[in-house]
């Protein structure tokens, strides 16, 4: 393609901090002929804070295509541009993959200038495995499609991460909490970089019940990574979550093997099972 084609910059901005930018994405903010924001009014402030006074455009989910093509054609004519979202790397859970493939099936160049990202940053300092993991975007928004893409994960031995709002925190954990294991490890990060941060690591029952209790752990932003399943785990995944729960209240009044011979008893499942699932419900 002919160098007299301009460049799609592909741009991380901040997540909360506005001094997590790069000097690079500042120096190609100030030089581009264009910058398309997810929300022009929200990128301006960042833009001020730097200085920065460039032309912004608008490209959001409900223009996508065609702002894409609009903006195709000015690189096609020798602009550059820098793409932009409200926070963190464009494309992920944000606008901006049409343009991206648009720009090169043109054969144009699309640089990738690296920052923060929710998820990366909250994988970094959770403290669950990372050398395979799998990124989930947002979650479905109606409990049957939420508890249907659990029990697809249940048995997933990477650590899995999703994002979430404020507003459907507490009902996804609810979810959560009735098809997977209530002793698995999960982290909770709330806030990132910002003034409330919050990274909590815990099992999962005890996750459920700090959202639940507490009003401030059901408000701002939310990243909520989940262990893979151990061997153990999996065992433990042959009881359903109606046995567990029962097993759960059991433990609170009695001991070990008291809940478990009372277990065997009302669900007639095996006593190996139940034991083993005690044990690590024991542990949370
Ligand atoms: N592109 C962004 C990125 O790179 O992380 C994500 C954009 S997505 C529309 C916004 C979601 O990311 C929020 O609803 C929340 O789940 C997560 N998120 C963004 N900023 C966050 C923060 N500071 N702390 C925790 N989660 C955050």
């Amino acid at each position: 393609m002919s160098s007299e084609c301009g460049k799609l910059y592909v741009v991380a901005t901040p997540i909360g901090n506005l001094a997590d930018i790069s000097f690079r994405a500042v120096d190609i903010l100030k030089q581009v002929d264009l910058i398309a924001a997810e929300d022009t009014r929200h990128v301006k402030k960042l833009l001020q804070h730097y200085g920065i006074t460039n032309k912004l455009v608008s490209l959001h989910q409900q223009n996508e295509d065609k702002a894409s093509s609009v903006l195709l054609k000015k690189l096609l004519a020798g602009q550059s541009v820098a793409l932009v979202s409200d926070a963190g790397t464009p494309l992920l859970s944000d606008p901006g993959m049409p343009l991206v493939k648009m720009v090169k099936d043109a054969g144009l160049d699309v640089v990738p200038i690296p920052g923060a990202c929710a998820f990366i940053a909250a994988l970094s300092a959770a403290g669950l495995p990372v050398t395979r993991f799998s990124f989930e975007g947002f979650l479905p928004r109606t409990s049957s499609a939420r508890k249907a893409f659990f029990s697809e994960k249940v048995m997933s031995t990477r650590t899995w991460i999703f994002y979430e709002s404020c507003h459907r925190i507490l009902a996804s954990l609810q979810d959560m909490g009735e098809i997977i294991p209530l002793g698995r490890s999960i982290v909770i990060a709330r806030e990132l970089t910002k003034l409330h941060e919050t990274i909590v690591k815990t099992s999962l029952g005890n996750a459920l019940e700090m959202v639940e209790q507490n009003e401030n752990m059901r408000k701002g932003e939310f990243v909520v990574l989940v262990d893979g399943a151990a061997v153990a785990d999996k065992k433990a995944q042959i009881i359903t979550a109606e046995q567990g729960n029962l097993l759960r209240v059991l433990l609170r009044e009695c001991s070990i093997k008291t809940a478990v011979t009372m277990a065997v008893e009302i669900t007639g499942v095996k006593k190996k099972l139940l034991y083993q699932a005690a044990l690590a419900l024991d542990k949370e």
